[in-house]
């Protein structure tokens, strides 16, 4: 079983790390070969803007969006990647490009200028002691609907949920050396 890591903007190599620190096999994902041949992709943080405008550009989006609602590709989106698998976005540009995937509503930059970046320990569900974890410029989710488990709140907001074979963190889990997210994800994507 491979895992992808989407390779065209963004926090790509601690990813790839950290799958491998869970003894998984990681490759970059650039292309639609590379895409066809993973269970789960992994869309990192960055600029949610520039990421989605190359995926269309790569006719990378749309493959994206026809494995996952098949149920054969699992998707995990950090930060940037959680607000492309939205379905809804507030406070995009005009025309912020989206995947459309999770039913939540995801409002970008949340956080204001005060709290741009920032860490923090939190409670994630299953998990039996809290994470640190590490937001930077980080989008909140606002709204989830009905088949959206919430994993994580901060009292501003939901900050991991999951819908099936998709999973979305307002945080990057690669920045840490806790490995758990990472192996939460590729427990999904044995298990679709
Ligand atoms: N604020 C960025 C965006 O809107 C996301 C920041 C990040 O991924 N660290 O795309």
């Amino acid at each position: 079983m491979k895992i992808g890591v989407l390779s065209v903007q963004g926090a790509v190599s601690e990813h790839i790390g950290h799958l491998e620190n869970c003894d998984a096999e990681a490759i970059a994902v650039k292309n639609r070969e590379s895409l066809n041949n993973v269970s789960g992709l992994i869309i990192p943080g960055g600029e949610s803007t520039t990421i989605g405008k190359l995926i269309e550009l790569f006719g990378l989006a749309e493959m994206i969006r026809e494995r996952s609602r098949q149920g054969n590709l699992a998707v995990f989106g950090t930060c940037a990647g959680m607000i492309l698998i939205a379905g809804s976005v507030t406070d995009g540009i005009r025309g912020q490009p989206k995947l459309g995937l999770m039913d939540i509503q995801v409002r970008r930059n949340a956080f204001g200028r005060q709290k741009e970046s920032f860490e923090t320990d939190l409670d994630f569900r299953t998990f039996n002691s809290p994470l640190t974890a590490v937001f930077i410029r980080a989008p909140i989710i606002e709204d989830t609907g009905a088949g959206v488990e919430v994993l994580a709140e901060l009292p501003e907001g939901i900050v991991a949920a999951r819908q099936g074979n998709l999973l979305a963190t307002s945080f990057h889990p690669e920045l840490t050396d806790d490995l758990r997210v990472h192996r939460y994800f590729i427990n999904m994507c044995k298990n679709q």
